[in-house]
């Protein structure tokens, strides 16, 4: 369809904030559940500076705009301008979803959504499982609420700023009677190994980035899954370690997809079926391949 027969005056917008935005997979994926959909719509990537957030969202609503997704570094920033945080949402600290109501917009968080269906898919199991988790930003947030949801027996967590993993252990017990211990990257070696290791630390992000937090390449040995939230590349020196030592390895692109496909059905009211996620997933996936 030529792009002038596409939009008219009832086309609805959305889009997402953050700082850089310029590689973000969320417009691809949106615009293809908006077409797959038959909505008449549109989604955007808007850069928005730090110190514009509020102004951004005030102009977002007033132009009436239907659903926004927000990535780093405005994840928290956005929370203090919504109207009404959803519980979850409010529990991990950060919202990554705006649902514009009459009054304003409404906050939730699909990365909690899409790493859960994650570990559904890959057979990733959690309760009554040792997990480490590695990092102590907001994807580590959203990871410690979800472990604690899912049962996980014991939580150790290992990030480099020792007071920003305390401030986490902190949070996530205000809510959760769970076991949660904190050592740094140096005392992983003295400790019995996890069961599940899931890496949020943007250690080893980005094309031709060779690295990893975990020095120890054979570390791994015993340790039955490792998942790794990044995605670019598409395997991180982190899951090919974990892989050589055998572990069952995940990355980060099917929790991208499903927290995506979760802020469409909030913003349209659509249950997208799990056979078309899957579709979805696939098209997406090779297309991601392809780009690279
Ligand atoms: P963030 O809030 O900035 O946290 C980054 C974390 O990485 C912090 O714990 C930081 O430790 C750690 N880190 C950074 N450089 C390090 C280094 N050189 N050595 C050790 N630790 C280091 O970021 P985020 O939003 O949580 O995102 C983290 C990662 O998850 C990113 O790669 C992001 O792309 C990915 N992610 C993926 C999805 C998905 O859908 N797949 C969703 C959300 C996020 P300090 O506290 O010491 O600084």
């Amino acid at each position: 369809m030529n792009i002038s027969d596409r939009f008219n005056g009832s086309t609805s917008v959305y889009g997402i904030i953050g700082n850089p935005i310029e590689h973000s997979f969320s417009p691809v994926l949106q615009n293809t559940l908006i077409e797959k959909y038959g909505i008449n719509g549109v989604y955007s990537p808007f850069r928005v500076d730090e110190d514009k957030v509020g102004d951004a969202l005030k102009g977002l609503f007033a132009l009436g705009i239907k659903g926004i997704n927000v990535t780093v570094p405005h994840k928290k920033a956005v929370m203090p301008y919504l109207e009404r945080i959803d519980e979850t949402a409010d529990i991990i600290g950060a919202v990554n979803t705006l649902k514009k109501t009459d009054t304003g917009f409404e906050g939730y968080n699909t990365d909690i959504l899409g790493l859960k269906k994650s570990f559904e898919l890959n057979g990733v199991e959690i309760k009554d499982k040792k997990v480490m988790l590695l990092g102590a930003g907001g994807a580590a947030n959203a990871a410690a609420v979800l472990l604690c949801q899912l049962g996980a027996k014991e939580i150790i967590l290992v990030n480099r700023t020792k007071q920003k993993a305390e401030e986490l252990k902190d949070h996530i017990l205000k809510y959760f009677n769970a076991d949660v211990s904190i050592i740094s990257y140096d005392e992983m070696e003295s400790i019995e190994k996890p069961d599940v290791i899931i890496n949020t630390t943007s250690v080893g992000m980005g094309e031709g980035n060779y690295a990893s937090p975990v020095k120890n390449e054979n570390y791994f040995e015993g340790v039955k899954a490792v998942f790794d939230a990044i995605y670019i590349p598409w395997e991180t020196k982190l899951l090919s370690d974990a892989k050589r030592c055998g572990c069952k390895t995940i990355n980060g692109f099917d929790m991208l997809i499903y927290q995506g496909i979760a802020s469409f059905e909030i913003w349209n009211g659509i249950s997208v079926s799990d056979e078309d996620a899957v579709e979805i997933r696939n098209i997406l996936g090779e297309y991601f391949l392809r780009r690279k």
